[in-house]
């Protein structure tokens, strides 16, 4: 026998009463599984309290109340945030200081004020407001974040979406629809170990995206590094310099950059950046200024003092990847175990952030959710990575293994694994007749 022969058939393949057979066998798993009375959730990307806890140290900061230059940052001012956060910061983003804004703790409240101020004032290279057009449109990666396409739809722009690969999104549709279609304002884009699909962008990809002919002058890239330091693996994924190509080819005001440390201190205290060129940067400043008269930059002295150094980051993640890396391993580990022969799933293995996508057999993603969920473990509803939560394939899942406790993730994915397989069969033998 060859090694070919003793491969097991993929599930589709194999003879109606061999798949009979397994239908009724995985109907017997899922009420055993059901039985067992589980209460686990794969649903939001959080860190873990371990990983918060890598933190704490925060709380005994800072150390006194005056930066660097001797600013009290108990009081009023300092709109763009603390110099020497905006240094460290820069360093690791690839940006200049002056390219970067040192904020509050959600990077997601500067994209939301990014947007309406583009629709109430266009940005610094608009003819007029966005919201002047008669139709906004943005390009969206898919599978991407769910609350990028939600804040689109709550702003009245619409969407269009093209594939996202491993290198990114397909760059050739990028472009055809943005030098074709002037109400294509921008695109989303998350560029290192994106949420869900872990892609990192290449520098090729970057390099047209950055020097694209696009129909509307005044088109955006969205770039949202949420997870630029956030690598699985000893070999740390490099970020593009979006703001530096995008100079080079004459669109010097085409990228925004945000990012933060809610996955690197606190999710719910840390401190977010959005940076560009130094025009973006007053722009975003000038409309911000309408509202505030300064970040918490004792927050911002905090994380100062607590990194140190734009190594004292790299080191703190290290820490991170040493407690959730062997969570993405166990996911793998039971995929391959439990799916890996049959044919009714495809999932990443992504080398940095926080997500796993699996795609299962077209037409069965909310099934398994739904039985998943009657099981006890709570995944993301079905189409929540598509605009309008709406996943034309009905395939995809995001799985989001970084809070649950070690023998939790292993609990839930083999859960996960019994409903995948359920739902196949199930699909199989309907599609039979
Ligand atoms: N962008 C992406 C791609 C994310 O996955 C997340 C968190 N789920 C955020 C932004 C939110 O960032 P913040 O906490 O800085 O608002």
């Amino acid at each position: 026998m060859t090694a070919q022969d003793s491969q097991p058939l993929p599930l589709a393949q194999r003879p109606a009463e061999e798949v009979d057979a397994f239908l009724t066998r995985e109907q017997e798993a899922y009420d055993a599984l059901r039985a067992a009375g589980l209460t686990l959730d794969l649903t939001r990307g959080k860190p873990a309290p371990a990983q918060l806890a890598l933190a704490d140290r925060l709380l005994d900061l800072p150390d006194g109340f005056t930066d660097r230059d001797g600013v009290d940052t108990r009081n009023y001012g300092g709109l763009a945030g603390l110099a020497e956060l905006r240094e460290m910061f820069a360093e690791l983003l690839g940006l200049e200081p002056a390219q970067l804004v040192a904020g509050g703790n959600a990077s997601l409240v500067m994209m939301r004020e990014v947007l309406v101020d583009l629709v109430l004032h266009g940005a610094v290279d608009s003819e007029r407001p966005w919201g002047r057009e008669d139709k906004i449109t943005f390009i969206c990666p898919v599978p991407g974040y769910d609350r990028h396409f939600t804040l689109l739809d709550w702003l009245g722009i619409e969407t269009v979406t093209v594939e996202m690969g491993e290198d990114g999104p397909d760059v050739e549709e990028v472009a055809r629809l943005a030098a074709s279609d002037p109400s294509i304002k921008g695109m989303w884009l998350v560029p290192t170990y994106a949420n869900p699909t872990g892609s990192v962008v290449t520098q090729e990809v970057a390099e047209r995206l950055a020097s694209m002919p696009t129909a509307a002058p005044d088109f955006k890239i969205l770039w949202d590094n949420a997870y630029a330091l956030h690598h699985l693996t000893p070999e740390d994924a490099k970020t593009a310099d979006i703001v530096s190509l995008a100079a080079a080819a004459g669109h010097p005001h085409r990228p925004i950059v945000f990012a933060s440390t809610s996955k690197i201190t606190y999710a719910g205290a840390g401190v977010a950046f959005l940076g560009g060129s130094v025009e973006t940067v007053q722009w975003y400043l000038a409309h911000l200024g309408q509202g505030s008269i300064g970040p918490d930059k004792v927050n911002q002295l905090r994380h100062v003092q607590f990194f140190g150094s734009a190594q004292g980051v790299r080191d703190h993640m290290v820490r991170h990847r040493e407690i959730i890396a062997p969570k993405f391993a166990e996911v793998d580990r039971v995929l391959e175990e439990q799916l890996g022969d049959l044919g009714v799933a495809t999932w990443t293995r992504p080398a940095g952030g926080y997500f796993v996508s699996l795609d299962v057999l077209d037409g069965t993603a909310t099934r398994v959710i739904a039985l998943a969920k009657e099981a006890g473990v709570a995944l993301t509803p079905a189409g929540s990575a598509f605009p309008g939560s709406h996943d034309p394939r009905d395939r995809n899942i995001r799985l989001a293994p970084t809070f649950p406790q070690p023998a939790d993730v292993t609990a839930a994915m083999e859960a996960v694994a019994t409903c995948v397989r359920l739902a196949a069969a199930e699909k199989l033998v309907a599609d039979r007749g």
